[in-house]
């Protein structure tokens, strides 16, 4: 099975399972190549706005050990699968060189750049924030969320754009045209940077159905010569792998027949 660049561990407090099953179960699979990327703590005593219950995060000084964790299995499974020490960062524009400081002191192989946390510090991905989607206003998430990741591209800190239009998840925006140009824009900001486009199946996991981004980024993305990685975004063990055959074949209908590896330069001929 294609690799899985997109996954979980329990150190982040909202997912199930040790960072073990995970890659028992990649292994199950055939993977021959998977990535870690739990998310990066919040820095520098940041915080999204309104209180969040607490134990939901990676605290700062679990770093070192969430590294010392994925590298130990990396070498504990060398001869069935090779482990890739990545990590989901998100983009706050606020905390942006302390993010970039973090980075630069631990060997992470790639960075998935992500937006959970739109201006005005709301953490719309929290599942606490659901009721006040509405009141903060949909299309704003939608076209701030799609903003900061051009903004993210260009600052050139990332790797991988993570679930590019996932605020889709919490309901299609009015304004399409608007939010179809912004996508676009953070698309070509993607394609400048040099980034790889990850097509996430944490999506067909929730009501709406699909993996992100929409087909037509995809046909976007490939026109703009942006390479992908499939990833699950996997908070439970029996995430890993889910729906990458719908992936492939979405990433097929869009004109690619291959995937990045981030674990060498090869690349992974689509199923
Ligand atoms: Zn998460
Ligand atoms: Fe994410
Ligand atoms: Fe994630
Ligand atoms: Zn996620």
């Amino acid at each position: 099975m294609i690799a899985d660049y997109h996954i979980h561990t329990s150190m982040c407090r909202h997912a199930e399972g040790t960072a073990r099953d995970y890659v028992e179960r990649a292994v199950r699979l055939g993977m021959r190549a998977m990535g870690f990327a739990d998310h990066l703590p919040f820095l520098g005593g940041w915080e999204p706005r309104y209180d969040l219950s607490d134990d939901w995060a990676m605290r700062p000084d679990e770093l070192d050990d969430y590294v010392t964790l994925v590298q130990g299995l990396a070498r504990e499974y060398a001869a069935d699968v090779r482990i890739v020490l990545g990590i989901e960062a998100d983009f706050i524009p606020e905390t942006l060189e302390e993010t970039a400081a973090v980075l630069d002191q631990y060997p992470f192989e790639y960075v998935i750049g992500s937006v959970h946390v739109v201006g005005d510090r709301f953490g719309f991905d929290h599942p606490e924030m659901e009721g006040r989607l509405a009141d903060y206003g949909l299309d704003r998430i939608h076209l701030e969320s799609l903003d900061l990741m051009r903004q993210a591209a260009e600052t050139g800190l990332f790797h991988v754009a993570g679930h590019l239009d996932h605020a889709v998840k919490f309901g299609v925006p009015e304004d399409r045209e608007a939010v179809a140009a912004a996508a676009s824009t953070a698309l070509r900001a993607v394609a400048a940077a040099g980034m790889t486009l990850e097509v996430n199946t944490g999506g067909l996991r929730k009501p709406f159905g699909r993996p992100f981004p929409a087909p037509a980024l995809l046909r976007e993305a490939h026109d703009l010569g942006i390479p992908l990685v499939l990833g699950s975004d996997a908070h439970r063990p029996d995430d890993v792998g889910h729906g990458f055959d719908a992936a492939a074949a979405l990433a097929r209908a869009a004109g690619y027949a291959t995937v990045r590896s981030l674990a060498s330069d090869e690349q992974e001929e689509l199923p």
